[in-house]
């Protein structure tokens, strides 16, 4: 039996992916709605969390809090030898304490945080980046394949939140560079719908480029599925890890601030691509 704990874009995605495969899992959330809508789906919705117990459980929770309010009522509940499989992105550090506290009752936590957006979940195709132990992970491994078409085992508990956060620093970053190239380009004469395709197939692409711009932003759709509240948490832990870990980050951390400085004018509940099209359209961070 598996449980899916936290039904926002990426829960709610990985649930249909698994009720579409013909398994019966749970699916619990804060919010009734979202309990009623797991239902709707064809998942068991119980109205507590107790309830949602299982042998392999995935928490997609918003942030730190959410998940140290889970696992305050989840753990005493989960039979012994279960695996919290946790997609949040989270600090290193946080999760290397679920970790503890799961050991110290009798089950396994390994962090598994994911690329490939609510769409990758769906398709179950996403990349999940894993710290924690093997053998944890090969018990979990049978549910994990329905989701993810690469499952990397990164290294000891909080390793996959390394990873995470050294992509997603990346991703926030080529987002703030790329708009500004576009603005220079366009400014000096050659608009995206020329620059992009010279770009993508040149050595100045990157996922900006190849998938954000046309995808999201050139579209107009602004439809990822992923918060700009969220990128800005997520360049915020980076930072946090890059000072604790001692590695000066000076030209990356001019352009993360972006994040911070257009909050007024890219609010957290907008999509995160919202950013670098307001960056094109010339807000200066
Ligand atoms: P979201 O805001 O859409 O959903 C979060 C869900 O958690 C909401 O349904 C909320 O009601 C629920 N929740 C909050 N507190 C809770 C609690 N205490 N108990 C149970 N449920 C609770 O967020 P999301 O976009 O689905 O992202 C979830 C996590 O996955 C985040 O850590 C995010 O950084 C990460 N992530 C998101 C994406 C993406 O594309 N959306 C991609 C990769 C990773």
């Amino acid at each position: 039996m598996t449980a899916v704990i936290g039904l926002g874009n990426m829960g709610m995605a990985m649930l249909t992916r698994l009720v579409g495969l013909g398994t019966s899992p749970i699916g619990w959330d804060l919010d009734p709605a979202k309990r009623a809508a797991a239902g709707a789906l064809g998942a068991t919705a119980p109205a507590g969390l107790a309830q949602a117990a299982a042998k392999v459980v995935i928490l997609s929770l918003p942030n730190e809090a959410a998940v140290t309010a889970v696992l305050s009522d989840l753990l005493p509940a989960l039979p012994a030898g279960s695996v919290i499989v946790d997609t949040s992105t989270l600090s290193p550090a946080a999760v290397r304490g679920f970790a503890q506290q799961a050991e110290a009752a009798g089950c396994a936590y390994l962090d598994a945080p994911v690329s490939g957006g609510p769409a990758g979940a769906v398709a179950g195709t996403l990349a999940m980046m894993i710290g924690g132990e093997a053998a944890a992970l090969e018990h979990a491994r049978p549910v994990l394949e329905k989701l993810a078409a690469k499952i990397l085992h990164i290294g000891a508990s909080g390793a996959g939140q390394v990873a995470k956060l050294v992509n997603n620093l990346l991703v926030a970053t080529h987002l703030v560079t790329a708009a500004e190239a576009l603005r220079l380009g366009a400014a000096a004469g050659v608009g995206p719908e020329a620059l992009l395709p010279v770009l993508n197939g040149a050595t100045g692409r990157s996922a900006a480029t190849e998938v954000n711009w046309p995808r999201w932003i050139a579209s107009g759709t602004f439809d990822s599925g992923f918060s700009a509240g969220l990128m800005r948490k997520d360049v915020r832990l980076a930072l946090a890890m890059a000072a604790e870990a001692g590695a000066p980050l000076d030209a990356t951390a001019r352009a993360a601030a972006a994040w911070e400085a257009l909050s007024a004018t890219v609010p957290d509940s907008d999509d995160f691509n919202r950013l670098p099209a307001a960056i094109f359209e010339g807000a200066t961070p």
